[in-house]
């Protein structure tokens, strides 16, 4: 099969990089395996990409390591920093090319796709701005020593990443590991190899050497636990369920107990209390769970409403949610596209079906949109108690349900009470509601008065089953380095 493809979208046509992107060249997969990427709104298939199987995942690590303990050494932290840069510069370059990829293989309308290839040339840019400055300190411990630190690569990187965002995990993943010295094996998620595959040319042309950063194609059974378990890589980051985090955890006390990074499913609450600017609220409220289709790992699923507004709140939303219109990712005015996959579409009606079994009403939704294309109406269930199944368990899609509180204390219990803590709003007009209940919240990433307003320069990672460390900001930079004491002694032997 070719390495490349001419590729054809309703707004660009571009040549698609089919392969492994090992040392700076695009190859087959050493067993020559291939697999069909599909377009969820059609359900056909776009195009068929290069598998990497462990075989392959022990190539790019030694190209790696290579690399780490060779050409990336030597370059300098500045130098580091401008190679992001310059990626940036290049993502900026082919926005039209990257957007059409990420609606195509993943099916967020192409704004969003827009949004999500500026906000990667951010990332990649802020992190080049810290490659070098990234310092250790010295420590006056006694006049005979001279003691500092020295915050040195971890090594050796594999990064496991989901199909939510294809193109932004790539970039959140990539900018801070390769701003601190270390070297990148990076798989994709099978659903959607593409975006990522055409960013690997960009690293090419924006002159990283070979070897630094390698990105592969390939399913999490074979390739990512390939990573998870390799005996030569230093640290894996991923992002995806709490299922798999679990594995990845598992596989590196197994293996050599490589630092891990996880970033996992969520149910996050968003509370309106009574005083919240209804219209403002329930725009972040709608965008809160159904952006990116309700794929979010932070999505805000579980929306809190003070049980004074709860009727006229319900009203409002209902007609909101009314007024997104669900099809075609390449039509200007689409808010929802489809789900990524049949599998996940599956899930998520099987929790429709839970939902209404359980006896929970749904207001608006509840079933497929359309005939083709895994796409399904925003739905919102009420009558909900605390343990349902779909009040506990993340949906991932584009699926709410609504309670009520009668006050302050109440809202924090139910907010909380959840195995996951990764994100959590307030939408209120009073400043001591809004710090109080914000301090309350069990959760990594607290927005007041908005919604799913993540920002690369503030650090972004979940409490209790949500995950472990934090990516983003200057925190992320904290899981890619190790800090090594050298303690000089200047005085005279003192033992001997
Ligand atoms: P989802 O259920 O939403 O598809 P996953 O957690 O299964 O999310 O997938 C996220 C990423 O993890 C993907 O890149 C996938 O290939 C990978 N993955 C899945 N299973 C494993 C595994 N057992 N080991 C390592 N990576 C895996």
């Amino acid at each position: 099969m070719a390495l490349v493809q001419e590729i054809t979208t309703p707004t660009v046509k571009y040549e698609q990089p089919l392969g492994l992107f090992i040392n700076n060249e695009f190859v087959k997969g050493v067993d020559g395996k291939t697999f069909e990427t599909i377009n969820p709104a059609d359900e056909k298939p776009i195009v068929a990409v290069h598998e990497a199987t462990e075989k392959d995942v022990d190539i790019a690590v030694k190209a790696a390591r290579t690399a780490l303990e060779g050409v990336w050494k030597e370059t300098t932290p500045s130098n580091r920093g401008r190679l992001l840069t310059k990626l940036a510069d290049l993502f900026e370059r082919d926005i039209d090319i990257l957007a059409a990829i990420e609606s195509l293989d993943n099916g967020k309308p192409l704004s969003q796709a827009k949004g999500d290839v500026l906000n990667s040339a951010g990332c990649l840019r802020y992190y080049g701005g810290w490659a070098d400055k990234i310092v250790g300190q010295t420590i006056d411990t006694d006049p005979n020593y001279l003691t500092y630190t020295r915050h040195e690569p971890v090594g050796v990187c594999g990064q496991i990443i989901p199909w939510n965002f294809p193109l932004l995990m790539w970039a959140w993943k990539i900018g801070p590991a390769v701003a601190a010295g270390n070297t990148v094996v990076l798989k994709t998620a099978e659903q959607t190899p593409l975006s990522g595959l055409y960013a690997a040319k960009l690293v090419k042309e924006a002159g990283f050497p070979p070897g630094v950063i390698n990105i592969l194609s390939g399913f999490g059974k074979v390739a990512g636990a390939a990573i998870s378990h390799h005996m030569d890589i230093d640290k894996v980051a991923f992002t995806g369920s709490t299922l798999v985090g679990r594995s990845i955890l598992q596989a590196a006390a197994k293996s050599n107990l490589k630092k891990v990074t996880l970033e996992l499913g969520g149910k996050s609450p968003n509370i309106v209390f009574p005083d919240a600017n209804i219209d403002n609220a329930i725009s972040w409220v709608n965008f809160g769970i159904y952006f990116n289709h309700g794929q979010c790992c932070c999505a805000g699923s579980r929306i809190l409403v003070h049980e004074s507004i709860y009727d006229k709140f319900l009203e409002r939303f209902k007609e909101r949610t009314l007024a997104n219109k669900v099809g075609n990712p390449f039509e200007s005015d689409t808010f929802q596209g489809p789900q990524v996959s049949q599998l996940q579409f599956d899930r998520i009606m099987g929790y429709i079906e839970d939902g209404k079994k359980s006896g929970a009403k749904v207001l608006t939704g509840g079933a497929r949109h359309g005939d083709k294309g895994y796409f399904i109406q925003p739905t919102i269930f009420t009558d909900v108690n605390e343990n349902m199944k779909i009040v506990q368990e993340e949906i991932f899609g584009p699926v709410c349900t609504v309670q009520k509180f009668k006050d302050e204390e109440e809202a924090i219990r139910i907010a909380n009470k959840t195995v996951y803590g990764l994100a959590a709003a307030v939408h209120t007009e009073n400043i001591n509601t809004a710090i109080r209940v914000s301090n309350a919240l069990r959760a990594g990433t607290v927005w007041v008065n908005n919604y799913n307003m993540i920002h690369y320069q503030s650090p972004f990672g979940g409490y209790k089953e949500s995950g472990l460390g934090r990516e983003l900001g200057s925190y992320a930079l904290e899981n890619y380095t190790e800090v090594k004491t050298v303690r000089i002694y200047l005085g005279e032997a003192l033992f001997g």
